[in-house]
């Protein structure tokens, strides 16, 4: 399923860590990509097993376009006790999709759906899109912030290279209840910020990108914990395009 993600590299599986002490959720994957293969397959069957092996219950699998969030209602239905869908279209498909309405259409209707519990993942990603491209993108975001507040689900925040409008249009468009960054990839002052506002921050290996200094990264880190202390924390594979480290 290769689109414009780079989603058809073809990154080596990471071997299985030691299992997590307490039950724990996946909130971000696409299993999908893992394992290109069906909703009902065998092999998607193994990756949710696996997921179990080390104590990962729970699986949050994630939407990108309407075909693709259709997978995702199909592959919660089938594991229902341990599969839940977000649907959306990804900001960098939306501002390229041949009928944006029609889609947008297609995803209002899945989001009705009871295993369904987020709208993502949208937002906004400067580092694909050309600025032409970049008011459809916004208009799309906002329409998911919407829907998010419509149906009473959780939204989940794409953001790359866009981190002051991805908080201008929360703030104009007003955010749902739970909201949730994932793959967050901004710096100390946007975390503290967005922790004032009482959003959901994911940490990823983002953060240990080489370009960040060496004691950038730890400042951050030191800096982050301190903050989300007595907040919300959270985590999403993003298998697998969400690195493991910085390399
Ligand atoms: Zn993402
Ligand atoms: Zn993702």
């Amino acid at each position: 399923m290769a689109d414009r993600h780079n989603r058809d590299i073809d990154r080596p599986r990471a071997p299985l860590p030691e299992p997590l002490p307490v039950p724990t959720v996946d909130a971000h994957a696409h299993m999908e990509i893992v394992t290109d293969a069906a909703f009902d397959s065998k092999e998607v069957e193994a990756v949710i097993a696996e997921a179990k092996s080390v104590n990962v219950d729970r699986i949050v699998q994630v939407g990108y376009s309407a075909e693709q969030s259709k997978w995702c209602v199909a592959v919660a239905e089938k594991w229902n006790t341990s599969v839940l869908a977000a649907v959306a279209l990804h900001p960098n498909e939306a501002p390229v999709v041949a009928d944006l309405d029609a889609d947008l259409k297609v995803i209002e209707e899945l989001a009705q759906h009871p295993r369904v519990r987020a709208i993502g993942e949208t937002g906004l990603d400067y580092f694909r899109t050309p600025p032409e491209l970049r008011k459809r993108q916004q208009d799309s975001f906002k329409w998911h912030i919407e829907l998010a507040k419509k149906t009473n689900k959780a939204l989940v925040i794409h953001d790359r290279d866009s981190h002051d409008d991805v908080l201008s249009v929360l703030l104009e468009v007003g955010a749902p209840e739970k909201t949730v960054f994932h793959c967050f990839s901004g710096d100390v002052a946007m975390a503290k910020l967005c922790i004032e506002r009482g959003y959901i921050l994911s940490f990823a290996g983002t953060l240990t990108f080489k370009n960040r200094s060496i004691a950038s990264r730890n400042r951050f880190a030191i800096s982050c914990a301190g903050s989300t202390s007595r907040s919300w924390k959270h985590s999403g594979t993003d298998c697998k395009h969400c690195p493991r480290h910085g390399g």
